[in-house]
């Protein structure tokens, strides 16, 4: 990127700019209002509040004298108020330890409360000519594009290595102009969805234009999508001596969920029916084989990194002595002794439709 791009933009910018308020002064308190305004805000809604705000606190003395409430009364409408306590705040700092003026250099700005990076840069650069970069959103977006930068712009290394870029490109001369024209770039023509690029003034520089890419800058990450898994529990009614009681099992200590107890089961495998999940998994916790019967109930849940669905199926105990191969424990109880056993919330639906069902011998 040459100054030739520089000297492009500026030329858009002076023929293209929005007459906006704060373009009009050179007073650094009113442009630095009209930046902590357009923080979050859209320009239209800012010119309204901006002037009314001006006309009642003209000078940096005047809002550092005023009560917050009036401050934030004016602010009301707006939103994100920590923005007006914080001008309130700053403006009594700039008056009580800067005696009255404001810093001119964005690493001074930034100590003020409620002026970051590109805050402090925007101001620097368009009160005081400083000749640093000002990365907002917008901004991002053009040099992501125009340096066809494949890195997702989130991660911070992409966010700095783009800061980097932006100071170098920073012209010495109308740093304030050449940082507004390149927000407004952004704002207008260099647009998130379907940029003018057969309008851009800046197009013979973008290395995006160029491959085709722009629709894929700024790059993101495709976040991976949560897994899903099915899984197979039994609502295993005992025989015999455990007639009228269910089997449960207690969770390993040391895993997820760990030392919760549970409606034995596990997750399906591919190509494997739930009902032969169930027996296989029975085999391989507690050793013992059941006839497996209707589905009892379906519960959806969903873990940090996972989510399930677990198909609680009514099964009758018929053959094996229950061995704790994959369980800490096992336990024969009724469903009003449960409420002795902790359990994890999908189970406890279990065991609530349990007592909702009468019980029902396969
Ligand atoms: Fe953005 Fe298109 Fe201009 Fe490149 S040419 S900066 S993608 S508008």
């Amino acid at each position: 990127m040459t100054e030739q791009f520089a000297d492009d933009l500026l030329a858009w910018f002076d023929q293209y700019a929005a007459d906006l308020p704060w373009r009009r002064t050179a007073d650094s308190y009113s442009i630095w209002l009209a930046e902590i305004m357009l923080q979050q805000t859209q320009v239209a809604t800012v010119t309204r509040y901006y002037e009314r705000f001006l006309e009642r606190f003209p000078t940096l003395a005047d809002l550092a004298a005023a009560p917050l409430d009036e401050v934030l009364k004016l602010w009301e409408g707006l939103g994100y108020y920590s923005r007006a306590r914080h001008l309130h705040r700053a403006a009594q700092m700039v008056i009580d330890d800067y005696g009255g003026q404001m810093p001119r250099t964005a690493e001074a700005l930034q100590k003020l409360p409620g002026v970051g990076r590109y805050t402090a840069g925007a101001i620097a650069s368009i009160a005081f000519g400083e000749a640093v970069p000002a990365v907002d959103g917008n901004v991002i977006r053009v040099l992501a594009r125009l340096y066809d930068i494949p890195d997702d712009a989130a991660q911070p290394a992409t966010k700095n290595a783009l800061w980097a870029r932006a100071g170098a490109l920073v012209p010495a001369r109308r740093a304030g102009d050449y940082n507004q024209a390149l927000m407004e770039l952004g704002r207008t023509v260099c647009r998130p969805h379907r940029p003018a690029c057969d309008i851009c003034p800046v197009q013979p520089h973008c290395r995006s234009y160029a491959a085709g890419t722009q629709a894929e800058r700024p790059a993101k990450t495709r976040r991976a999508s949560t897994p899903h898994y099915d899984v197979a529990a039994g609502v295993i009614h005992g025989t015999g001596a455990h007639a009228g009681r269910i089997l449960i099992a207690q969770r390993p200590l040391d895993g997820l969920l760990g030392g919760l107890w549970e409606f034995p089961g596990g997750k399906q495998e591919r190509g494997e029916s739930l009902p032969d999940t169930l027996k296989r998994e029975l085999r391989e916790e507690l050793a013992i084989e059941v006839e497996v019967g209707d589905c009892l109930v379906q519960v959806k849940h969903a873990f940090t990194h996972f989510k399930i669905t677990l198909h609680a199926y009514e099964c009758m105990h018929t053959g094996g002595e229950p061995v704790a191969r994959g369980a800490a424990a096992f336990a024969w109880a009724t469903p009003d002794e449960m409420d002795g056993y902790a359990f994890g919330k999908a189970d406890q639906a279990i065991i609530k439709a349990l007592r909702e069902k009468p019980f029902r011998l396969l």
